[in-house]
C-alpha cells in the first residue's frame, strides 16, 4: 500500500521540499507559486513541466480557486497525478505467450541487475516459470555472478561464455526457454553508455535476432534507469528509443536522496509506461507504478 511507499520516499528531494513548505502554512501569493517552483526544479520534474504546473496554478490561484494553501497543494496534486495518469500502466504478462520475453537494457549502474533479481522474486512468487538469458556477456564475471545467482534463487539460466555473441545468447535461451514452456524468459544485455555506439547496434541486434522468432517477441524492452540521475536519465531514453522499441521504463533508487522528479519529466517527454519503482536495494524493493501511490507519498 501507500505506507512503505511514503516510508520510502519520504526522504527524497521532492518530498522534503514540499512538505517543509506546507508545513508553514503558508500565505496564498507569489512566494508560495515561487517556493513551489523552486521544490519542483531541484526535484528535477524539469523547467518545461514545472513551468506550466506553476503557471496553471498561477491563473487559478488568480480566479480566487483556492481558499487557502491547503487547496491549492491538493490541485498542484492533482496536476501531479494527471502527468502520471497515462504512463501508469502496469506490465501485464500474456500467459499465452510461452515465452513472455523481456529485455532488459539500460546503462551500467542503474541497477539493472538488482532489477532483473526483483523481477525474478515476483514472478517467483507469482508461481510463473522463469528462466534467465545471461546476454551481459561484455563484462568479465558478468554471466558467472548470474549463473550462480541462479543457482541460488532455483532459476535456470542460460549462457554462453565470455564474449560470446549476446545475440546468440538470446537466441538459445528463446529457443531452451519454448522448448521448456517457460512462461516468462528475461534476456539481460550487457550496461552499455547511450554514446557507445557499436554496443547501441549489437543491442539493436539483439531484439532484431528476438524479433525473427515471432513478430511480438520481444513483448517487453524494460529500460531501467537511475532515478537520482535527473536529466541525464531523459537523455539515456532518448538515445535507447532511437534504437530499440522501448516499451516500458524501471526508475530505481526513489528511495532515499532521489530527486524523484525525473519521473515527471520522463513521463511528459516520452509517454512510455513506466513498469516499475525501484524503492531500495532489497529483492521485494520493487512496486508497480502507480500515480495517485506515488504522488501521495511525495506530497506531505
Ligand atoms: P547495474 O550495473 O545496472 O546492473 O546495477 P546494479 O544492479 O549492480 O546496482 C547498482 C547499485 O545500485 C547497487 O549498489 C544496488 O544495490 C543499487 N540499487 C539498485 N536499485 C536500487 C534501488 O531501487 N534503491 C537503492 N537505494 N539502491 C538501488
Amino acid at each position: 500500500g501507500t505506507s512503505g511507499w511514503r516510508q520510502r520516499l519520504s526522504g527524497s528531494g521532492i518530498a522534503r521540499s514540499l512538505s517543509g513548505l506546507f508545513r508553514r502554512n503558508p500565505a496564498l501569493d507569489d512566494d508560495l507559486l515561487d517556493e513551489i517552483e523552486t521544490a519542483l526544479i531541484t526535484a528535477d520534474v524539469g523547467v518545461s513541466a514545472t513551468t506550466a504546473l506553476v503557471d496553471d496554478l498561477r491563473a487559478r490561484m488568480n480566479k480566487r480557486e483556492f481558499a487557502d494553501a491547503a487547496e491549492l497543494f491538493a490541485a498542484l496534486r492533482g496536476a501531479l497525478i494527471a502527468i502520471l495518469q497515462p504512463v501508469s500502466k502496469p506490465l501485464l504478462i500474456d500467459g499465452s505467450a510461452r515465452p513472455f520475453v523481456i529485455v532488459t537494457v539500460g546503462v551500467n549502474g542503474v541497477g539493472k541487475t538488482t532489477t532483473i533479481g526483483k523481477l525474478a522474486r515476483k514472478f517467483r512468487d507469482e508461481r510463473r516459470s522463469l528462466m534467465l538469458a545471461a546476454g551481459d556477456t561484455f563484462r568479465a564475471a558478468a554471466v558467472a555472478q548470474l549463473q550462480a545467482w541462479g543457482e541460488r534463487n532455483d532459476v535456470q539460466v542460460v549462457a554462453q561464455g565470455q564474449n560470446a555473441d549476446a545475440a546468440a545468447v538470446a537466441f538459445d535461451a528463446y529457443q531452451a526457454a519454448k522448448a521448456r514452456g517457460v512462461e516468462v524468459l528475461i534476456a539481460d544485455t550487457a550496461g552499455r553508455l547511450h554514446t557507445q555506439g557499436g554496443l547501441m547496434e549489437e543491442l539493436a541486434k539483439i531484439v532484431r535476432v528476438l524479433g525473427r522468432q515471432s513478430s511480438d517477441v520481444p513483448h517487453e524492452i524494460l529500460m531501467v534507469i537511475d532515478g537520482t540521475t535527473g536529466q541525464n536519465a531523459i537523455a539515456q531514453v532518448r538515445a535507447f528509443s532511437a534504437k530499440v522499441p522501448v516499451s516500458g521504463l524501471v526508475v530505481t533508487k526513489l528511495d532515499g536522496t532521489a530527486k524523484g522528479g525525473v519521473v515527471f519529466a520522463l513521463a511528459r517527454e516520452f509517454g512510455i509506461p513506466i513498469r516499475y519503482a525501484g524503492i531500495g536495494e532489497r529483492p521485494e524493493d520493487l512496486r508497480v507504478f502507480d500515480a495517485a501511490t506515488f504522488v501521495d507519498a511525495l506530497l506531505p
